[in-house]
């Protein structure tokens, strides 16, 4: 996968995209990631790309030209699958929209800032806009960079053991069970007896059980909404 950001605040980038999966992703080929620095593309003087929003609202908006100017000279290189604008009043980015985008070869991120971006990239040139929350946030970086990490971390073979990404919650549309390691007893608190017995249908059952209890106290509307599968 080629991710493509484009940013006014490259930086954002530097210590993550060096780090954890990422830096796994990278160095293994399965991801590569340019970041495109907004002001290198604007026909404006100073590197100047924000200017005040018509109507007298309060706030910079990023201006269209450097936007338009990025995108389209990415998009004279190669095609790409989407071009995605961060927005909080995007699609909520979910385990599913996670999955599907995981799939694409290449993708333009578009991270905003200030009050946003000029309305008129999104309609011209936005093929999708995800949200992380219904809440706002400074920039697009953080955004940008929870989406990449979600997408890469089920990219097959970038964690090394495959079934690991796939009993994460949401991926069967439940809240994943408790887990322990060692030690045993920590505090007096000691580790449930059925998974120490070495019995993997009996702790394959227990999971299923917490699994179920688990999402009907915390994400009850996923229960709500796929009961065909985990009806029993
Ligand atoms: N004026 C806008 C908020 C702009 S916040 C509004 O009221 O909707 C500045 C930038 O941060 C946005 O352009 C977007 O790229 C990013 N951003 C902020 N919160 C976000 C969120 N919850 N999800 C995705 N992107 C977000």
């Amino acid at each position: 996968m080629r991710l493509d950001i484009i940013t006014c605040c490259p930086q954002w980038f530097e210590s993550p995209l060096r780090h954890f999966i990422f830096q796994k992703a990278i160095k293994q080929q399965y991801l590569s990631v340019c970041i495109h620095n907004l002001r290198d593309y604007t026909p404006y003087k100073h590197g100047k790309i924000d200017d005040h929003p018509y109507g007298g609202a309060a706030g910079m908006l990023l201006m269209a030209e450097p936007i338009a100017n990025c995108i389209k000279a990415l998009q004279k290189e190669r095609v790409y699958d989407e071009v995605i604008y961060m927005a909080p009043d995007g699609l909520p980015l979910e385990q599913d929209l996670v999955n599907k985008c995981s799939l694409k070869q290449h993708l333009i991120l578009l991270c905003g800032h200030y009050k946003g971006i000029d309305e008129r990239i999104r309609e011209h040139f936005i093929t999708l806009e995800i949200s992380i929350g219904d809440y706002v946030l400074s920039g697009g970086e953080l955004p940008a960079l929870v989406l990449a990490d979600a997408m890469v971390r089920v990219i097959p073979g970038v964690i090394s053991d495959a079934s690991s990404a796939l009993t994460d919650s949401f991926q069967d549309g439940l809240v994943a069970p408790p887990a322990y390691t060692r030690p045993y007893n920590f505090e007096g608190k000691k580790v449930p007896d059925v998974l120490c017995s070495g019995n993997h249908k009996a702790i394959q059952a227990w999971m299923q059980q917490e699994t179920l209890a688990r999402t009907k106290t915390r994400r009850p509307y996923l229960l709500a909404t796929d009961d065909v599968n985990h009806a029993q």
